[in-house]
Order: C-alpha cells, then sequence, then structure tokens
C-alpha cells in the first residue's frame, strides 16, 4: 500500500505556491518524489522554495504567473511543459479574500475575488487538462473550504467563489471522466496560514477558536497532507467530483 502515496516519476504544478497552504502542498509532493512546478506572482520567494527542494534531492521548477492575467495562464502551463515536464498533477491553490461587509464589498473587491479564486482556478484547470486529456489522464485538485458549503459573515465574495469551485469541482469531473482525467477538491476548515495568522492572533479570532472549533485550535498546514496525497496518486483512483473536508469538525459546530 505504500506505494499508493508514492508519486515518483509524477509532475505537478502548484499554483499560489509562494507561502501558506500552496508551499506546503509543493513540499510534501516532493517528499513523496514527485517533480513540482511553482507558481506564483512573487518569484523571490519560490526560488527560495525550489532551492529548498532540490537541496532535499528533489527536483522544482518555478513560473511565475498571476492567476487573473487569463492571457497568461496557456503560456505558463505551456513553459512549465516544454522546460521541465508533462504535467500529472494540478494543485489549484492560489486564492485571495477580502474582509468587509455585504453592503460595502465594492466591484473591485468582488473582481479581486473571484478573478482568482474561480476565474482564475477555472482557465488553469482548463489550460492543464487539455494537456492531460491529450495524455489520457491526470489529477486535479482544486483547493476551496468549508465557506463554498457553508457560510460566516464578511466574506461574500469569499464564500460565493468557494461554492463556485466546489461546483466547478464535480461539473468538471463529470465532462472529463472517461478521459482518465479526475478533478475533486479538498475543503479545508480553518489552518492557520499569512491568510488568516493576523485574525486568529487578535482577541476576535482567539474567540472564535474557543467558541466555535470543536478540537479546540486551528488546523496545521500539514494536517492537509494526508487529503493531498490521497487525490493525487493511485490511490484514489475511482474518486472524481469529490469533495474532502478537512475542518477538525468546524462545520458541525
Ligand atoms: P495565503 O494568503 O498564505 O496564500 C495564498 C497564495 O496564493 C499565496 O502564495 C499568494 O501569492 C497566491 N496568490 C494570490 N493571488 C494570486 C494570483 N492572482 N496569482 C497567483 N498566485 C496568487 O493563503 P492560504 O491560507 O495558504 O490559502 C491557500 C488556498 O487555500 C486559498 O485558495 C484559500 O482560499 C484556501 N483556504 C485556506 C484556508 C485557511 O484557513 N488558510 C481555509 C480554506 C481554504
Amino acid at each position: 500500500m505504500a506505494g499508493e502515496f508514492d508519486l515518483t516519476g509524477k509532475t505537478a504544478l502548484v499554483t499560489g505556491a509562494s507561502q501558506g497552504l500552496g508551499r506546503r502542498f509543493a513540499e510534501v509532493l516532493a517528499a513523496h518524489g514527485a517533480a513540482v512546478a511553482l507558481a506564483a506572482r512573487q518569484t523571490d520567494k519560490l526560488a527560495a522554495l525550489a532551492a529548498e527542494i532540490e537541496g532535499r534531492g528533489g527536483r522544482a521548477f518555478t513560473v511565475p504567473l498571476d492567476v487573473t492575467d487569463c492571457a497568461a495562464i496557456a503560456a505558463a502551463v505551456a513553459e512549465v511543459e516544454a522546460a521541465f515536464a508533462p504535467l500529472d498533477i494540478l494543485v489549484n491553490n492560489a486564492g485571495v479574500a477580502v474582509t468587509r461587509r455585504f453592503l460595502e464589498v465594492t466591484p473591485e473587491d468582488y473582481d479581486r475575488v473571484l478573478d482568482t479564486n474561480l476565474r482564475g482556478c477555472f482557465f488553469v484547470a482548463q489550460s492543464v487538462a487539455k494537456r492531460m486529456v491529450a495524455r489520457g489522464g491526470g489529477s486535479i485538485i482544486n483547493i476551496a473550504s468549508v465557506l463554498g458549503q457553508d457560510v460566516i459573515g464578511q466574506v461574500s465574495p469569499y464564500c460565493a467563489s468557494k461554492a463556485g469551485l466546489l461546483h466547478l469541482t464535480r461539473a468538471m469531473a463529470l465532462e472529463l471522466a472517461k478521459t482518465g482525467v479526475r478533478v475533486n477538491a479538498i475543503a479545508p476548515g480553518y489552518i492557520e496560514t499569512p491568510m488568516n495568522q493576523a485574525f486568529f492572533q487578535s482577541p476576535p479570532g482567539e474567540k472564535m477558536i474557543a467558541r466555535k472549533m470543536p478540537v479546540g485550535h486551528l488546523g496545521q498546514p500539514d494536517d492537509l497532507d494526508g487529503a493531498l496525497l490521497l487525490l493525487a496518486g493511485p490511490a484514489s483512483r475511482y474518486m472524481t467530483g469529490t469533495t474532502l473536508t478537512v475542518d477538525g469538525a468546524f462545520t458541525l459546530s
């Protein structure tokens, strides 16, 4: 069974790999044998991560990519495949949140969140899937959120974007089912990253952990390792269109 999580010979693209969950996803995939292509806007951070992965004996490649720049997506994917390796795994992770009351959300807030979390994921997935379909297989993992299923206040565009991403996961999975390309999602609960660190270190954040987290603490990025490795590798060969929730029972609270 250990071989089910061995990704030797596979190549993965991780978007938003410069920090937080994306960084961890890239490290874990590399530690299990995958060659990893790292994409983000902050290429200095990507270069440092690539050097770390190579220092541990892995293979890494960096590519600058702003997922809101639709025209740049196909070129970045083509560059990865030409200069590094054909992609077997996509982790569609880049995402942003804007915290503002619904009545005060501006069109710019809305566009920033939806263009990154939904439109960006859509066209990165489309670009990679075209190539995977031509080769007869692959695994696409969309990083959604429990807020795509449940809602909290002050992040309405984020909730809408993640609900859209969960539905997109199912729609893609259905259309691609016969091609060998599997499409699944991970819906994390609250995982401590630069996206939310300041909030959870504030009094309202501490109160939320105490009152709303059944396990009594936030998740850490490595708490998603199991879901990621399952969906990336052959152990999930009959899973497509599925969402794995990893939330320490937050959605039950
Ligand atoms: P983070 O802010 O630490 O990292 C987000 C990453 O996305 C960064 O590397 C950033 O540079 C990149 N990014 C943002 N906009 C981009 C763009 N236009 N083009 C390319 N890269 C871009 O946040 P995180 O917590 O690591 O979040 C990663 C993903 O996980 C996001 O999709 C987020 O919505 C999701 N998520 C996080 C949590 C959590 O509690 N941390 C919970 C549920 C879902």
